[in-house]
């Protein structure tokens, strides 16, 4: 698990870097412009925090987890606005859901629960739901297509590409909604028409997710 999570932030932070152009233009139409270069920082310290090596743990999951909580603070302290907070939140609720996943839990059983908890906190922290044109609409669809290619008996590549499919599906559904929650509800109606930020992003680092698992052959 660690593994896959080590290669995910990696090639996370290589994607955000070229997509962070198309973030920062779709955060000018219904934001402040700032989503590609705030997710580019972040991502960036991730990837320089893994130079210290695994964090310490016993056994896999607990490390894997610890990775993620670190990569959560490293958000909180290097992203201001909401995406840092809400991301660097999500990522520690998640780390704290891998570390707390019984012995031998299958990376793909942690895998969805790590989202499941990552949605908790977003929701939480941010006062947010679905259909609010928010990270949301991208990551719980996401979780359900998640959850429902679990039940179906999928394997990790499976699973994670049902969750990718989903998230990217869910990010372009954000184009009609009306924003209520984040500098995009300060438009009012001007903010339909526009794919959100922050879905998109989403989308984005669940994608990555599943070509790593593909790749990783796990
Ligand atoms: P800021 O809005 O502070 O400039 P960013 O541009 O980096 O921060 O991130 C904007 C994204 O954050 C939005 O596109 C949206 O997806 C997400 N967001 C903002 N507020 C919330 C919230 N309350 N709950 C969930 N997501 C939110
Ligand atoms: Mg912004």
């Amino acid at each position: 698990m660690i593994d896959i999570i080590d290669a995910w932030l990696r090639l996370s932070a290589t994607r955000v870097h070229d997509q962070s152009p198309a973030l920062t233009a779709l955060d000018q139409a219904i934001g402040d412009g700032d989503h590609g270069t705030n997710m580019d920082r972040g991502l960036k310290a991730i990837v320089a925090s893994l130079e210290a090596g695994p964090p310490e743990g016993d056994g896999d999951l607990a490390v894997a987890g610890a990775r993620l909580r670190t990569a959560g603070r490293t958000l909180i302290s290097t992203v201001g606005g909401a995406a840092g907070p809400l991301y660097g939140t999500a990522l520690m609720r998640a780390g704290g859901a891998v570390t707390g996943a019984s012995p031998g839990t299958s990376s793909t059983d942690a895998l969805v629960a790590a989202l499941d908890a990552a949605i908790g906190g977003i929701s939480s922290l941010g006062k947010s739901s679905a259909g609010e044109k928010t990270m949301l609409d991208a990551l719980m669809p996401a979780l359900e297509a998640g959850r429902q290619a679990l039940a179906a008996g999928g394997d990790a590549a499976a699973v994670t590409k049902a969750i990718a499919d989903a998230a990217e599906a869910g990010a372009a559904a954000t184009i009609p909604m009306l924003a209520t929650k984040g500098r995009a509800s300060y438009l009012g109606e001007r903010s339909i028409g526009h794919q959100d930020p922050g879905a998109t992003s989403s989308a984005l680092l669940l994608r990555t997710l599943a070509d790593v698992v593909a790749g990783a052959g796990a």
